[in-house]
């Protein structure tokens, strides 16, 4: 591959977006940029940051943007990040992806791709309670749902509209979902 891409991993929590993004990330070898991590090590380790987010993570609404945005400058500005990059948790609202458009737009980048993990509701709360993450209790997966549905979806239309979406059906084996994306990566 010539030039690496750059790729927007969408899709709702629980829809494997996390597990598919670390692997590509290993096979392209390009950085998996995953915020959802970064901020639970950041509240495990009680930094700055963490002690700001951790009650929306907790809460399962989001961070606010501004938490967020020096954090992936910083990423994405970084030299292995150069060659490509599989961004995971981020954008989740169209602020922040508006601040991502004017961010690569600065920093030369090559252009990017949008992957939607379509998995139907009911499938997820079921991954998710399975998981059993901290804050992956019945009330805050209700709420993460939730505030995909409001405040990520448009996101999605963001990018389809733009004609950057490609959708994969992330119900099926994981085997099965990683070799549709390496089909839209190889686009
Ligand atoms: P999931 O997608 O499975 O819910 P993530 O690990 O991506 O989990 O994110 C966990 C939590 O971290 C979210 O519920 C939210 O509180 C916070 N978070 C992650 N990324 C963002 C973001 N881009 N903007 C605001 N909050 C975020």
């Amino acid at each position: 591959m010539a030039k690496a891409p750059g790729l927007i991993f969408l899709g709702p929590p629980g829809s494997g977006k996390g597990t598919q993004a670390q692997y590509l990330s290993q096979q392209l070898q390009i950085p998996h940029i995953s915020t959802g991590e970064m901020l639970r090590s950041a509240i495990a380790e009680a930094t700055s940051l963490g002690q700001q987010a951790q009650s929306y993570v907790e809460r399962g609404e989001l961070v606010p943007d501004e938490l967020l945005l020096d954090l992936i400058r910083e990423q994405l500005g970084q030299p292995k990040a150069q060659q490509g990059w599989i961004l995971d948790g981020f954008p989740r609202n169209v602020t922040q992806a508006a601040f991502l458009d004017e961010l690569l737009d600065l920093l030369n980048h090559f252009s990017q791709q949008a992957i939607n993990l379509e998995v139907p509701d009911e499938v997820l709360i079921e991954r998710l309670l399975l998981r059993g993450r901290q804050d992956d209790t019945k009330e805050t997966i209700r709420r993460r749902l939730e505030v995909y549905r409001q405040q990520t979806q448009p996101v999605i239309e963001y990018y389809d509209q733009q004609g950057r979406l490609y959708s994969v059906d992330g119900n099926r084996v994981l085997a099965e979902v990683t070799s549709s994306l390496q089909q839209v990566v190889a686009v």
